[in-house]
């Protein structure tokens, strides 16, 4: 009964939960969070100009810089461009990118957010992850999504929108206990047009997902001149 009971009601988590919502969050934070499964990714996007401060969008975008680059170093193998930095009190604790999706030895499961946490679990398996911010250069798909929660991750923040296999719009609320309770914090959009560039060189010329949803989307979107 003990163990039920500690199951249900755990007085740290509920600390944890009050001070992830409450403590040192700017309250433009809030709003964008608390209303995220309500909103389109263009308004999400419009919402983040209008709450985050001038230094919190320069933090997000040298952060976002990181894993652009190990997105571009996964384009020069002719991998699927995708980058990801965990970060921590401001330092970048890991880093990443796809790994193995190049025809004929393409899996699933070696994706860069995936490649990331394991390379921080392995150097320091008892880091707290609720304190790590992930920037992602795509909007991460369902399975890095819910593997970056279990592993107690609740910032994301993320440059190009993957309108097909995108995970970040799961409606948590609506999932079990485990998934209900979680807080999470989200920011979209950061250097998109960055991350759009390496998709649309991508599709045209290699061939993973190619003619999908999402190359097609892709290759439609505008790019805007640097
Ligand atoms: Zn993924």
């Amino acid at each position: 009964m003990f163990f039920v009971l500690a199951g249900v009601f755990d007085p740290q988590a509920a600390i944890r939960l009050r001070l992830d919502r409450f403590s040192g969050v700017p309250a433009g934070y809030l709003v964008v969070n608390l209303q995220y499964r309500n909103r389109s990714r263009k308004a999400l996007q419009e919402e983040r100009a209008l709450f985050l401060s001038e230094t919190e969008n320069m933090n997000h975008q040298k952060y976002m810089q990181e894993a652009l680059a190990e997105a571009r170093s996964a384009l020069a193998a002719e991998e699927f461009p995708v980058g990801c930095v965990l970060v921590q009190d401001g330092e970048i604790v890991a880093r990443g990118h796809r790994r193995n999706s190049r025809a004929g030895k393409s899996n699933e499961i070696d994706h860069a957010e995936v490649v990331t946490l394991r390379r921080l679990l392995s150097r320091h398996p008892d880091i707290d992850c609720s304190s790590l911010v992930a920037y992602c250069t795509m909007e991460p798909c369902l399975m890095c999504y819910s593997t970056m929660l279990l592993s107690g991750i609740r910032h994301f923040v993320y440059g190009y929108e993957d309108m097909m296999g995108g995970g970040l719009n799961l409606p948590l609320y609506q999932l079990n206990p485990l998934y209900a309770q979680m807080q999470v914090q989200v920011e979209a959009g950061v250097l998109r047009n960055e991350s759009l560039a390496l998709f649309q060189q991508f599709f045209r010329n290699f061939s993973y997902w190619q003619d999908s949803l999402l190359s097609q989307y892709t290759l439609a979107q505008p790019l805007q001149d640097t």
